[in-house]
């Protein structure tokens, strides 16, 4: 058979001659299950004149970096996250610095990054998006250490992490009942927060060390936060009476939670923090054991992401 490949007109493809190699690295265990038809979304939404294709499955926590590595190695061009905030984090993380692209599939309990680079929360349409998706070059944040990608630090979310993670209930209902359990039992400690030009001290809610602006269910928390400014959005909540936190919510649905007035924030390259007392520190939404100072590092344009076009 003497066949020619078709003409394809698109920026992924630039600078390629064939279609590309994607792998889609799945999390059976992310969210409320929506990834179980991700075989049929692939054959039915996915581009196979631009693509060629892998469905991996994850077996064990750890196995999506493991996985990813060995895509990496193996020469695929693009590695597909399938799951939340947590999967993202543990594909990207092997990703940094290399030239293999990470793609993101929505499935998991917070989706913040993919739902603010415009992935949606359905899969087949987000699998359509990556059929037109342009690359771009994202900033990461490190933690002691450990990548992130969208949203690391301490306090209340930290607690809503920790209590997230012994819980086999997933979705918006659970995770809005741990965090009105955990706003009212979370106690703040003093922190002191340094950054290159300035130092707090002050009895914190939260402190959210943001590189992407928002939780999963649009709660954006940080919404000046640029992917790509080489920039941390530092965002604090004093303490106030609880229930200001909780009437605060709908301006945080409307990107508009600066206008609060226990939320202090500003932009830094480099943040150490110090807090007395229990730390409950979430690195992309995954609780995390962590003691002493929390070093947050900038690491410009870190990543390469597929992003959908809007
Ligand atoms: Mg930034």
């Amino acid at each position: 058979m003497n066949q020619s490949h078709p003409v394809i007109q698109n920026d992924v493809l630039e600078g390629f001659l064939g279609p590309r190699r994607i792998v889609f690295i799945v999390n059976p265990k992310a969210g409320v299950n929506l990834q179980k038809h991700i075989r049929e979304s692939v054959e039915h939404h996915l581009d196979h004149r631009k693509f060629i294709y892998g469905i991996w499955h994850t077996e064990k926590a750890g196995h999506a970096a493991e996985l990813a590595r060995k895509a990496r190695e193996e020469g695929y061009d693009i590695v597909v996250a399938v799951g939340g905030d947590g999967s993202i984090n543990e594909v990207a993380s092997v990703l940094l610095h290399t030239e293999t692209i990470l793609g993101m599939i929505p499935a998991g309990s917070g989706n913040g990054l993919a739902m603010h680079l415009g992935y949606g929360r359905d899969i087949d349409k987000a699998m359509r998006k990556l059929n037109m998706a342009t690359v771009q070059t994202i900033d990461c944040g490190q933690l002691n250490g450990h990548p992130f990608i969208n949203l690391a630090g301490i306090g209340f979310d930290g607690l809503v992490a920790k209590s997230m993670k012994g819980s086999n209930w997933r979705g918006f209902l659970p995770y809005f009942l741990h965090s009105i359990k955990a706003g009212l039992v979370f106690s703040p400690h003093p922190c002191t927060i340094e950054t290159e030009d300035r130092t707090i001290v002050e009895k914190c809610f939260v402190v959210t060390v943001a590189n992407g602006p928002m939780y999963g269910y649009n709660f954006k928390i940080a919404p000046d936060a640029r992917l790509d400014d080489g920039l941390f959005s530092v965002v604090i909540f004093k303490t106030v009476p609880r229930w200001r936190y909780f009437a605060a919510i709908p301006s945080s649905l409307q990107g508009k939670i600066y206008e609060a007035g226990f939320v202090e924030h500003f932009t830094a390259r480099q943040v150490r923090i110090r807090c007395e007392g229990a730390n409950f520190v979430h690195v992309d939404g995954e609780s995390i054991e962590m003691a002493g100072d929390l070093e947050f590092k900038m690491i410009p344009q870190a990543l390469k992401v597929l992003v959908p076009r809007t």
